[in-house]
């Protein structure tokens, strides 16, 4: 398989075409991920294919696929649940970068108990009619798409009455209002709907089977978890120019990400900066620390490879999930611990930059953003442990007569 990408990448990439050219004939080759069937841009290999092209063509010197939720989770999300004339409309321009995409799941009254939405969506005619409130929507500012779960049925039990549009963004009924946040960042929106209009044909598997279409979301979120940033240590040229445009673009909304998982990858530095290094208490964190991450990256490893077996993302996800909260709330205690006080500074003339502050107002969000702790708990319990489901007793009522937040 290498010795065939090889060929033909020496056969096809030049520096000096556009990205957009480049991410054409990858996608109609079928090497942007392989393991898609050969209907839908891919080969029908097997999933480990996509791995170990993605890192061939790097080690090639070529680019590879788009980086954003539409490669993450909207198009795994639409191969699973279709229908065609939705793969055939969407999945190819995500694989060409040419629309980007948001997540439009959270309301002010519905995060943890999503079922409990209430942004509504009602036919007329050959479009669908949406007017409502998300909220926590991260790079709504810049998306051409949205995954957008609203409800179309309100007298079916809460589970069965949504539906999974792709929403277009950039129209008058969708009002995006950037959030402040307490790092100072500002990468999710409020967004507002008032008759904002989606094509009937932009539903997503079947009208009705929303939940079913959002659980895979939701599951390929939590693998996806970590974000890596490609390296593009590429030959100079146009491609190579406009990639890193679209990834410096595409990350600026999360340049504290790192910082919300923690950044153990500073603590031994900042120890040893502090003169603390010697000190057993801290040893005894930093040593527990990095104990647990390590154990954590082989749990990420056996997803990986539950992935390249073709498996569907299971239990793994959730239990990385978890740890990656533990890790990062321990890091930010091992930090505190290495700064004191100063730890509270921020800016460039703080200890450490304001990295140490930036850290403690950012790992909250570790344990939030794609399902907090506590629901990854129930996951783990009622999907691993086999425990009995979370009482829900109005499960099955209309879902207009059920008890909702907010
Ligand atoms: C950085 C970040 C990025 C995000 N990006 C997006 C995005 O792009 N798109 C999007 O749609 N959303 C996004 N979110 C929103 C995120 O999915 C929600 O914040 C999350 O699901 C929790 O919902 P909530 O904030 O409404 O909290 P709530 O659901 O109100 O939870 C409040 C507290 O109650 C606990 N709780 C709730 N229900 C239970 C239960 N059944 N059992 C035990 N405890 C429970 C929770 O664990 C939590 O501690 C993002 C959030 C963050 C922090």
């Amino acid at each position: 398989m290498r010795a065939q990408l090889a060929e033909w990448v020496a056969g096809q990439w030049d520096p000096g075409m556009s990205l957009r050219e480049w991410r054409r004939l990858l996608a109609s080759s079928g090497w942007a991920v392989p393991s898609w069937p050969q209907r839908w841009h891919g080969k029908g290999m097997p999933a480990w294919a996509d791995d170990l092209v993605a890192s061939e063509l790097i080690r090639l010197g070529a680019v590879g696929t788009p980086v954003g939720s539409g490669m993450t989770l909207a198009a795994p999300t639409i191969l699973a649940h279709g229908p065609d004339h939705g793969r055939e409309r969407f999945l190819r321009t995500i694989l060409t970068g040419e629309q980007t995409w948001c997540q439009l799941f959270s309301e002010p009254g519905a995060g943890s108990d999503l079922a409990g939405l209430s942004t509504s969506a009602v036919l007329d005619g050959g479009e669908w009619v949406i007017n409502g409130q998300k909220v926590w929507t991260t790079s709504a500012h810049h998306a051409d798409l949205g995954m957008l779960l609203a409800r179309t049925d309100w007298n079916a039990p809460k589970h069965r009455g949504l539906t999974y549009l792709a929403i277009p963004m950039k129209q008058p009924g969708v009002l995006v209002r950037p959030l402040r946040q307490m790092n100072f960042h500002q990468s999710f929106n409020e967004v507002f709907f008032t008759d904002a209009r989606v094509p009937r044909a932009n539903v997503i598997g079947e009208v009705g089977d929303g939940w079913k279409v959002a659980l895979t979301t939701l599951a390929y979120e939590r693998r996806f978890g970590a974000m890596t940033r490609p390296g593009y240590d590429v030959r100079p040229g146009r491609a190579l120019d406009e990639a890193r445009a679209e990834a410096a673009d595409h990350f600026a909304t999360y340049t504290w990400y790192p910082q919300r998982a923690g950044r153990v990858d500073l603590i031994v530095e900042h120890a040893q900066a502090a003169g603390v290094s010697d000190d057993p208490a801290v040893r005894q964190e930093i040593a527990r620390l990095l104990t647990i991450q390590h154990a954590s990256r082989w749990t990420a490893q056996r997803a990986q490879d539950a992935r390249a077996a073709g498996r569907r993302p299971g239990a793994e996800g959730s239990i990385g999930k978890l740890a990656a909260s533990d890790i990062a709330r321990g890091a930010a205690r091992v930090h505190s611990r290495i700064a004191a006080a100063a730890g509270l500074l921020s800016g460039h003339d703080a200890p450490f930059d304001g990295t140490i502050a930036e850290i403690l107002l950012s790992v909250p969000a570790q344990s939030i953003a794609g399902g907090t702790d506590e629901i990854q708990r129930n996951i783990l319990g009622e999907k691993v442990l086999g425990l009995p489901r979370e009482p829900a007793p109005d499960r099955d009522l209309p879902f207009t007569q059920t008890r909702r937040n907010g």
